[in-house]
């Protein structure tokens, strides 16, 4: 079964007919063929691609991107715990919000949706309150495609000794890191973003000496962080409660294919490939992008939506569609904007041919 059309989007993104085709069998889920030989497996390769630490290990998490992030929130920050948040999109204004629904004290950094946080105000809002005891940004902020300075921020972060919490959903198999040498504690993301699965659950890959803090804090039984490890830990890969076990499998044939292109090197260049081609593309045809290209990720770019008054976001869409691309709606606040996503089974060559299919979709500039 061939796609009908290509998806240029933040996730769920176009995989591959194999990572679909893993999917044709069901599975029992507690069954050693699923639990040790699937989930194990998959909580172990993650863990290696995240870091060479001994330190740290993986949780998988029922749910959309969003449940391992309420989990980790609300597990992680016990009841006399204090939340400091990045907030220069959508996400990061999404674990402020989940703070405010769960009663977690929470200090915004917000320095607008185009630019980085003022490292001065981080450091400034650390020395001031130490109630403070957590510390989340988010990596790829996906509303704009800028990549936050994770570096700097969870440095500061540890000279404080503060837990550092990230949300990495979208660049995580995509941009290299190890997530020790940058002092993350927490690092979360989901299964239909830079490894190319399905959309069904997320994971946390953590300090266990963290994970072990959280056992007794969690403010929500099924997003109770600790409990969903220590059943993963001591059952060998079992799940509490029903495992999205189709997704599951798929997601390993997933990780065998990131493998198989060399890696999250390997994937890194051609995604950075992807969006160096649909930016140059873009600007022949006179788009720009909303961010300059050194705040840029890989991942997904905003464009300014042209100002012609026949423009209208829909139609552009539609067209693009019947020529077999599918793209994004722009999340910026303040700037009228779409979004292209670079990630997925998606290569230069198809950016190409997307340049193509655009110029043919300006129908505003048809006289
Ligand atoms: C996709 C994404 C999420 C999670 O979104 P869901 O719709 O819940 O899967 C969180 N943070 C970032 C940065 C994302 O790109």
């Amino acid at each position: 079964m061939k796609n009908e059309y290509l998806l240029l989007t933040p996730g769920p993104l176009s995989t591959t007919e194999t990572v679909r085709e893993a999917m044709l069998k069901d599975w029992c889920t507690w069954d050693d063929d699923y639990n040790k030989e699937i989930v194990e497996v998959i909580r172990a390769k993650l863990v290696a691609l995240a870091t060479t630490s001994s330190q740290y290990s993986c949780v998988l998490m029922q749910g959309s991107g969003t449940a391992s992030v309420e989990a980790t929130i609300g597990s992680a920050i016990s009841q006399e715990g204090k939340l400091l948040v990045v907030d220069n999109g959508a996400y990061g204004a999404r674990i402020a919000q989940i703070a405010q629904y769960l009663n977690i004290p929470c200090h915004v950094v917000s320095p607008g949706e185009t630019s980085q946080p003022n490292l001065n105000e981080v450091e400034a809002a650390l020395a001031s309150d130490p109630a403070i005891s957590h510390v989340a940004i988010v990596h790829c902020e996906t509303t704009t495609g800028m990549l936050n300075p994770i570096k700097p921020v969870a440095a500061l972060a540890k000279q404080y000794n503060k837990t550092v919490i990230l949300d990495a959903m979208s660049s995580f198999g995509g941009i290299p890191m190890d997530i020790a040498d940058l002092g993350i504690d927490f690092m979360i993301s989901s299964a239909n973003k830079c490894i190319q699965g399905v959309p069904g659950f997320g994971f946390v890959i953590a300090k266990r000496s963290e994970l072990e803090k959280c056992q007794g804090q969690a403010r929500s039984l099924s997003l109770d962080l600790y409990d969903q490890w220590h059943c993963m830990e001591v059952n060998q890969g079992k799940w509490r409660f029903t495992s999205p076990t189709h997704t599951v499998r798929a997601f390993y044939q997933a990780l065998i294919e990131l493998e198989q292109e060399g890696g999250i090197e390997a994937r890194h260049q051609r995604y950075r490939t992807n969006q160096t081609t649909l930016v140059q593309g873009m600007r022949s045809l006179g788009f720009e992008p909303l961010l300059s290209d050194e705040l840029h990720s890989p991942i997904i770019t905003s464009f300014y939506s042209p100002t012609h008054s026949d423009y209208q976001f829909k139609e552009f869409y539609e067209r693009l569609k019947q020529q077999g691309f599918v793209i994004y709606p722009g999340k910026v606040s303040n700037a009228d904007c779409f979004r292209i996503g670079n990630i997925g089974d998606v290569y230069p060559e198809d950016i190409a041919l997307l340049i193509v299919a655009v110029e043919k979709a300006m129908y505003w500039n048809v006289q």
